[in-house]
């Protein structure tokens, strides 16, 4: 089986345990903190989660760079759903949302508790957009992979953030700029998804940091206009032509870029902190916005 069927559906979570998100909890009453920074990770394969390789130590020291949040909030390309949800299970399971790869990857656990109580709050955080709770999810391989390198000990609660597909770019990036005061209670936000990426195209001969041109420019387009905080840029990528149909065939990784991007102000420091193409067609570009 080639590895570029490996990625099932992206999961559509049920629709059971539903509740619309109450108004005011005890945790958000609670006093302010230091602003957390907030992260995009490229997250590429699955695979990353067992490797050692250039990106997993570089997660690895970015992990024990920043301070230890209360909580994260992940906003991974893999849960799609009609509606934002959010996961408020008290212990998130882990899932192996792909097919193909080798048993270990299957026995990767990430045991993080999650943060109920902070995810509950966000509806009255946003001033009252709907969020809906779901008990169903859990973390999937957006989340985990990547997680199981940053907080290697599970320590942090964690929960996810559901990606309506319902939503423009720009509805996308509007709730986004709601979410950011999540960032004084103490939770990490991370948009875990892939500037470019398309599976399609994926080229298994091409070495490491070498991508198709259409690839470079693309991103290349994107970093620059996160160096300029052009958010009208990144909310109309399609503007890029060419470079952008190829780079984002769909756009459910690349969203939660947006994710990230929406915490940059006139104030804050933008930090490329990885970047690689991968075969190609996937960047693993990174960055992190204090
Ligand atoms: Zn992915």
């Amino acid at each position: 089986m080639k590895r570029s069927d490996f990625i099932k559906q992206t999961g559509i979570t049920a629709m059971g345990a539903i509740t619309l998100s109450q108004f005011g909890n005890e945790w958000l009453l609670g006093k302010s903190t230091p602003t957390m920074p907030v992260l995009f990770i490229g997250h590429g394969s699955p695979m990353n989660a067992i490797e050692q390789n250039g990106f997993t130590q570089h997660l690895q020291q970015l992990g024990k760079s920043m301070p230890k949040p209360q909580a994260i909030m992940v906003v991974s390309a893999h849960w799609q759903t009609r509606g934002t949800f959010v996961h408020v299970a008290p212990y998130p399971k882990t899932i192996h949302d792909f097919g193909g790869f080798p048993q270990a990857l299957f026995d990767v656990q990430y045991p993080a508790k999650g943060a109920p109580e902070i995810a509950k709050g966000i509806g009255a955080l946003i001033g009252g957009a709907a969020i809906f709770h779901d008990t169903e999810w859990g973390l999937d391989h957006g989340a985990w992979s990547i997680l199981n390198h940053l907080y290697p000990l599970a320590d942090v609660p964690v929960f996810q953030l559901s990606l309506d597909y319902t939503l423009s770019a720009q509805g996308h990036y509007d709730l986004a700029k709601q979410l950011m005061s999540l960032r004084n209670k103490g939770v990490l936000i991370i948009g875990s998804g892939n500037i470019v990426h398309n599976l399609g195209m994926l080229n298994w001969d091409k070495p490491n940091n070498t991508g198709f041109d259409w690839a470079i420019e693309f991103d290349d387009y994107i970093a620059k206009a996160l160096a300029q905080s052009n958010h009208n840029q990144l909310i109309q990528y399609n503007q890029a032509g060419k470079s952008a149909l190829l780079s984002v065939p769909t756009n459910e990784h690349y969203l939660p870029m947006l994710y990230a991007a929406a915490a940059q102000t006139t104030r804050s420091q933008l930090a490329f902190t990885y970047q690689e193409l991968q075969m190609g067609s996937i960047s693993m570009r990174c960055f992190q916005i204090t």
